[in-house]
């Protein structure tokens, strides 16, 4: 075999935040003994700190390296996530929510949103979060895990998780370490560069230490110290569409409305807050943007808004929203805050690193880095960040609110064609078409069109009009009464959790 084309010998895993473990937790468990997998970080510099909420495939992720539920949920002091609230998003004083899982089950041809928009036109009061079984079951507090036979209301949610993101890189480093990991503390002080290639060669430590590689990983957050510091491969910035640029977060104890399986989302004048509750705190934090308030006055926004008394001081962090030119560049790829970040609003930070990493497992290189395989990567990731962009967007761009100047900018701001299309089509007719590799799908759309009113002007033509009304109405109120009747049968979520994670 030629020497160009042999295996990769050693990776080299820059950063140890949720991304660093993440990958070297997956590379080790894919790679085994094969190749040489080092992680170095800083104990000095340290991690993000923050993230917190996930999407349901993150399940797929622990289950792939073998981590049972209770385990991650004891060591991680995580919660189940049954989706979002959104509080003051679409106007002050109106809520919804956006549900893992769907809207009921179709019981014709026809979508079971336009039974909803039916039985309303006819005076129904029925809002649509009550076709969903995972508001049935998040706003009641119960929880207990989707049942599998698909006549039940029950088997039609999802749900991911809530957790401390540290806890979690150190119960990945373990399981890493356990598995040939090596760990090299210490501040990556410069990266050398083949003269030939421009590849790179091998990073040094500032305390003088050398670690040479066939392969990098650059995990090292915003910094981008390989992608960005020596390749200079450039970032696509967002700011125009996603404006918030900024973040204080604080945990505090848990109190107000409790351990609530679900996110809140809340809008404020210049951005949004979450509340986050785990086992041990509620994560909090007020995303703005700085060109609408100033640092002092968003943390001073945050502290009024907590549910409990704060755990520490306020913590604050500055990011541009976008992504990398391109994600794989020659033998350094990007995984984490080093790719780029589109901002917490839809939990999807800690999923790009997990379908970053599946990527990077699906298209393993040798060392000849074959550009066949870093231009598939590329194309794949920038069409995932895409499409999860234009989700995002369509939370600010569908605002009615007009109390505050970042709300009338994002309503009028313009948007990518894409989604343009989306909100065409959904006006028009209620209709929800889809994409490639869209990661959030049609009962996504539908609760975030709905939630920010964007109700449809027409209805699809193969309901009957005439009979719709009525039968409709009957559907929807029956299916509404069989998820709360479910819901109030499940355990509560508190229960549930100190019954599953005391149970090993
Ligand atoms: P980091 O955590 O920044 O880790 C970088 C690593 O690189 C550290 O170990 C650091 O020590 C090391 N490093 C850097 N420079 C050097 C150097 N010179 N030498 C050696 N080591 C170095 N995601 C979600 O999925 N859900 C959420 O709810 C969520 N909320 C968020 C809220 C906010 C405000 C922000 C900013 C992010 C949020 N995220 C969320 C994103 C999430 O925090 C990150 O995706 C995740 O933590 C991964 O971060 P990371 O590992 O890429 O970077």
């Amino acid at each position: 075999m030629d020497d160009t084309n042999a295996a990769i010998r050693s990776v080299l895993i820059v950063g140890g935040g949720t991304a660093g473990w993440m990958t070297a937790a997956a590379l080790s468990h894919a790679l085994g003994e094969r190749c040489q997998i080092t992680l170095v970080e800083s104990d000095e510099i340290g991690t993000v700190g923050v993230g917190e909420a996930t999407i349901p495939p993150i399940r797929l992720f622990n289950d792939t390296l073998g981590i049972a539920e209770a385990d991650f949920l004891r060591e991680t002091k995580g919660s189940f996530k049954l989706g979002i609230e959104f509080v003051d998003w679409a106007k002050l004083g109106h809520r919804y929510f956006h549900p893992f899982g769907t809207f009921g089950k179709p019981f014709d041809l026809v979508a079971v949103h336009q039974h909803w928009l039916a039985a309303r036109a006819a005076g129904s009061t029925i809002p649509l979060d009550d076709l969903s079984m995972a508001w049935a079951a998040a706003s009641r507090g119960r929880f207990a895990a989707p049942m599998t036979d698909p006549r039940s209301v029950a088997s039609t949610f999802d749900y991911a998780y809530h957790f401390d993101a540290g806890l979690y890189a150190a119960f990945l480093r373990r399981y890493a370490e356990a598995r040939g990991v090596s760990r090299v503390e210490g501040r990556v002080g410069d990266v050398a560069l083949h003269g030939e290639t421009g590849h790179v060669a091998h990073v040094g430590l500032r305390d003088g230490r050398r670690i040479d590689a066939d392969f990098f990983v650059d995990c090292s957050g915003f910094r981008g110290l390989l992608i960005e510091g020596a390749l200079a491969t450039g970032y696509e910035d967002w700011a125009h569409w996603l404006p918030c640029d900024r973040a204080v977060a604080v945990p505090c104890a848990t109190g107000g409305d409790g351990m609530t399986p679900y996110t809140r989302s809340t809008a404020r004048a210049a951005g949004w807050q979450w509340r986050i509750p785990l086992q041990h705190r509620t994560g909090n934090g007020y995303v703005y943007c700085s060109r609408h308030i100033s640092d002092d006055e968003a943390t001073a926004t945050l502290m009024a808004n907590l549910d409990g008394e704060a755990l520490s001081e306020p913590r604050l962090l500055r990011f541009t929203t976008g992504r990398r030119r391109t994600f794989w560049n020659r033998n350094v790829i990007a995984i984490g805050l080093a790719s780029g970040f589109m901002e917490p609003l839809e939990s999807t930070s800690i999923h790009l690193i997990q379908t970053g990493i599946a990527k990077l497992l699906a298209y393993f290189p040798t060392r000849d880095f074959s550009p066949l395989l870093i231009d598939e990567y590329n194309r794949v990731a920038i069409t995932e960040y895409e499409r999860i962009r234009d989700f995002l967007i369509l939370h600010y761009k569908l605002t009615s609110r007009d109390d505050a100047p970042l709300w009338r900018d994002c309503a009028a701001m313009t948007i990518p064609d894409t989604l343009a299309l989306k909100i065409a089509h959904f006006r028009q007719g209620g209709r929800l078409i889809a994409r490639d590799m869209d990661l959030f799908g049609p009962a996504s759309w539908l609760a975030v069109h709905i939630g920010q009113l964007n109700h449809p002007l027409g209805s699809d033509p193969l309901l009957d009009s005439s009979k719709a009304a009525a039968a409709s109405t009957t559907f929807i109120g029956r299916l509404s009464e069989a998820m709360a009747t479910m819901a109030r049968s499940m355990p509560t979520h508190e229960s549930y959790l100190q019954r599953l994670t005391r149970s090993m």
